[in-house]
């Protein structure tokens, strides 16, 4: 291990004089020394500004991955920087022990925005989620009144909502879910977009109905127009939760702050992540009314990170810009471009295209490339990128992406379509 004496203990930022590693060093001692959980492209980011990083070789890419939307705002946001400053010169951690100065304008600014009364705060999505679960099942046995430890959630098959082991109970992703039972049972998995399956589902032990307004890690999956509307009356009619994880469609993504306000659904909880903590540090949220999160009493949920100083300060900042700042209408109006614009490539290497706002998910042509291959023919072409499932890859540019910017993107996934062979239409 002399290789690597030492290089833990430099500063961070380096000395700008010493020496500096190589990608393929980089990338041969994260091999070594880190759990080979990802599979990561090689590029070995040092720097982030806006919509673009640069590598450790000093080569520039378009990142149009946004930390799957965590960096909605874009690297290094002067707003959501000069707050963290502000923060970090006053105090970060607290616990929930005591209040903190942030915690009150944080929680306000969020259940406001959301249209709920109440927050509940995490730090992962994954927590967030596992809240949601927690309380639906807490309401169903106090409030709904179904048997002890009876609750049922119905879910969304091909969903992604995270990855503890409760969680990956009800995926359908073998890699999510193979060898890691016994699993947390109570979930029933139904088709995505399919209402009437939910509605065979739901009987007087659910809690709960927990789904993404569009499936993000599914591929970009937005559903029929009348799907959320029709969950919504067979809830109501049951007597059941709607739960919507907005983590990764929720805070401008969709050129809205809810994907539910597409369809103009107003779920019973909202579940934010990702952008909440102005790709800064995790910050997530349960956001519903007092009588779904009231269920949870002092001692029964919490976490030693939710709700700290910085995450507030962060989470209210997110909150402000989202009200304040062109970061909705750029979604929506570069968004519009997005889509115009994937459908020159549907039939020349892709085989469809999905978007909403500034996110799509395009299917390329399986016999040009996997998806894996396309992303790595963009990096070359610096634009970063990532597959989801087989030939499909996702775009979720940060908001702060420029309309140029976007053509040039689109250019180079032409480019690459046609370096595959791919026929021009
Ligand atoms: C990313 C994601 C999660 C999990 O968030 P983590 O912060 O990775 O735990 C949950 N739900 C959805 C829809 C997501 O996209």
């Amino acid at each position: 291990m002399s290789d690597t004496r030492g290089l833990g203990d430099q500063p961070v930022g380096g000395d700008p004089a010493g020496p500096v590693m190589s990608t393929t060093e980089h990338i041969r001692l994260a091999e070594t020394h880190s759990a080979h959980n990802y599979n990561p492209l090689p590029v070995v980011i040092a720097e982030g500004e806006g919509a673009w990083v640069t590598d450790v070789e000093g080569r520039r890419y378009l990142d149009c991955l946004a930390g799957y939307s965590a960096v909605n705002f874009g690297h290094r946001n002067p707003e959501l920087v000069a707050a963290a400053h502000h923060q970090l010169d006053r105090v970060t951690l607290t616990s929930r022990a005591f209040y903190n100065d942030q915690f009150a304008p944080f929680v306000t600014a969020l259940a406001q925005l959301a249209g709920k009364e109440q927050v509940l705060p995490m730090n992962s999505g994954a927590e967030a989620v596992e809240t949601a679960v927690k309380v639906a099942r807490r309401w169903a046995y106090d409030v709904k009144g179904v048997p002890a430890n009876a609750a049922t959630i119905v879910v969304a098959g091909g969903n992604f909502h995270g990855r503890t082991t409760t969680i990956v109970s009800f995926s359908e992703d073998p890699d999510a879910y193979g060898g890691y039972g016994p699993y947390t049972p109570g979930f029933r998995i139904v088709p995505y977009g399919d209402a009437a399956a939910a509605a065979a589902a739901v009987d007087s032990t659910t809690a709960a109905v927990l789904v993404e307004p569009v499936q993000g890690e599914a591929g970009v999956i937005v559903p029929p127009n009348d799907y959320l509307p029709r969950l919504r009356e067979i809830c109501d009619r049951t007597r059941t939760l709607l739960i919507a994880d907005e983590v990764q469609s929720g805070l401008g993504r969709t050129g809205t702050v809810r994907a539910c306000e597409h369809s103009g659904v107003v779920p019973d909880a909202y579940l934010f992540g990702k952008a909440l903590g102005g790709g800064i540090l995790p910050v997530s949220a349960m956001v519903a009314d007092a009588e779904v999160l009231g269920v949870i009493k002092p001692g029964q949920h919490g976490s030693t990170f939710g709700g700290n100083p910085l995450a507030g300060a962060m989470g209210r900042t997110v909150v402000r810009m989202l009200r304040e700042g062109p970061y909705l209408d750029n979604a929506r109006r570069l968004g519009e471009v997005l889509r115009t614009r994937l459908k020159e490539f549907v039939g020349s290497g892709v085989v469809a295209a999905r978007s909403i706002g500034l996110w799509a998910g395009i299917d390329v042509e399986p016999s040009l490339a996997t998806g894996r291959q396309m992303c790595e023919l963009l990096a070359e072409r610096g634009v970063l990128v990532k597959d989801t499932h087989g030939s499909t890859i996702r775009l979720s540019p940060p908001l702060v992406i420029t309309e140029d910017e976007l053509n040039w993107a689109l250019d180079q996934l032409g480019a690459v379509l046609r370096g595959l062979g791919a026929a021009r239409s």
